[in-house]
């Protein structure tokens, strides 16, 4: 188990090779800060079921491990096929129908009941994350498309389709979406991540949902189509974070394309201090193998140099022979990463022209500051919780320990970079609350007499106004 605190967090995927309570002990044990629960594969009870049992761990292990649900979106699938097996083969022709059949070399069903009326003659269809790619020749606008097989290959029922030039007309909160965001909002759901955004309003229709049933849960929105990356600025903005989906992005987009992507998503996001996570195939070889490749160590570190605040493992934990393990080298790579100097103090001096400048001005200069004389820690308290993501957001190099008495930014803030929450119980007093949050330092070991350390919050405590208190203490 790693003693030491990393500042790049860790969001693990649960699934059947890991949802028993002793293995999802250990994985947290190993370094993990979130737990995924991802519809696309859990149903509802199962989910029920996860979010008691990461209840009573967090209970157990006085930790505060969030709960991310996975929404399914508008994902587009291949109905079944023959034996679980048909063979395409290029220059075959394959027709895509609306009606239910169970699929062969010349037919296969498909959910998208639009898709004839949606799709024109000269788009790509890639199916199974891009393994198999058709050309559409001709639809009929009513039930069936007409294809060419591009490149062949073996089609299982149930696959992904991916359509990277056709506008799809359906809504990027489905049905089934908004019927398992009210079940995991009944359930402690933490973080929701929304699949497949392409602007900004798909956010804001989540977001007066979740206004609706008065949940203050955290909205990711996960960026895997082109038409996201014309709005991006503003999908951040409306956003509670973003995931950096490589596995969809890469097939919607160049593969070639998804690393800049990557850095250029991050870059962005840490300038509106909003917390990226990197996600898909970080570790992918650990479903099989005992350790990762010097590829997938390499893709893990530079995920950690970009400046991300979370990297996520998908298959490595759901399904792979070594979810525990796999934490614990995900870890290790990150905290050997995180040696490197380079990794902080990134954000540029905040805009005059914000409303917010005063506040971001004392989270950027204390972070600055602490560089400088050598902190061992800038302890913030935080009612909202913008004070502990806007310090975060600066990478500071000394940690960040955060008290709040809020309890769900406890479990939410474990997705920040750097960020270490404590229970601190309402204080009218500005200098209580600083001893306090001192002494319990103290007392759990994160401290020691004589090590210098930075507060900020904002004064009168108990006002919740932005912040405007740095202080500078000895221990
Ligand atoms: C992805 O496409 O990279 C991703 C994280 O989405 P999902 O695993 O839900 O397909």
């Amino acid at each position: 188990m790693s003693n030491k605190l990393s500042k790049t967090k860790i969001v693990a995927t649960i699934g059947p090779a890991s949802c028993t309570k002793p293995t999802l002990k250990k994985m947290i044990e190993e370094g993990t800060d979130v737990f995924r629960i991802n519809f696309s594969h859990s149903t509802q009870k199962q989910f029920a079921e996860l979010a008691a049992l990461i209840k009573e761990l967090n209970t157990e292990t006085g930790r505060h491990i969030a709960i991310l649900a996975d929404l399914q979106g508008p994902k587009l699938r291949i109905g079944e096929v023959e034996n679980n097996a048909v063979v395409l083969v290029p220059g075959d022709t394959l027709n895509i129908i609306t009606r239910k059949c169970t699929g062969n070399r010349t037919q296969v069903y498909m959910s998208y009941q639009e898709f004839p009326r949606d799709v024109n003659a000269g788009e790509t269809l890639l199916i199974d994350d891009g393994k198999i790619k058709l050309e559409v020749l001709s639809t009929n606008r009513k039930d069936t498309v007409k294809t060419k097989v591009i490149h062949g290959g073996t089609l299982s029922s149930h696959k992904g389709v991916n359509l990277p030039n056709t506008h799809v007309s359906l809504p990027c909160l489905t049905k089934e979406d908004i019927s398992n965001v009210l079940f995991a909002l009944r359930h402690g759901v933490d973080w929701i991540a929304l699949s497949f955004v392409r602007k900004a309003d798909d956010i804001i229709e989540l977001k007066n949902l979740l206004k609706k049933h008065k949940s203050q849960a955290g909205i990711i929105a996960k960026i895997e189509k082109p038409e996201a990356l014309k709005e991006i600025d503003m999908i951040i903005q409306q956003s509670d974070g973003i995931m950096v989906a490589r596995g969809d992005l890469g097939v919607e987009m160049p593969f070639d394309e998804v690393p800049l992507i990557q850095k250029q998503l991050i870059e962005k996001s840490i300038r509106q201090s909003k917390p990226v996570i990197v996600a898909t195939q970080m570790m992918e070889s650990m479903i099989t193998n005992f350790s990762p490749t010097r590829a997938e160590a390499a893709d893990v570190a530079n995920a950690v140099l970009d400046g991300a605040d979370a990297l996520m493992l998908s298959g490595e934990t759901s399904i792979g022979r070594y979810p525990v393990e796999t934490v614990r080298n995900m870890q290790k790579i990150i905290i050997h990463t995180e040696t490197f100097g380079n990794l902080f103090n990134k954000i540029d001096v905040p805009d005059e022209k914000s409303h917010t400048y005063l506040a971001d001005s004392v989270c950027y200069h204390a972070a600055e500051l602490a560089c400088q004389i050598r902190t061992r820690a800038i302890i913030t308290f935080t009612h909202s919780g913008y004070t502990a993501r806007h310090i975060s957001a600066n990478r500071p190099v000394s940690d960040v320990f955060v008290f709040t008495n809020v309890d769900r930014l406890m479990k939410q803030l474990s997705l920040m970079w750097g960020v270490k929450v404590f229970y601190l119980k309402s204080y009218e007093n500005m200098e209580q609350a600083i001893t306090e949050s001192m002494r319990i330092l103290r007392e759990k070991k994160f401290l020691r007499k004589g090590e210098r350390v930075i507060h900020v919050g904002s004064s009168p405590l108990n006002e919740h106004g932005p912040t405007n208190i740095l202080k500078v203490s000895v221990v």
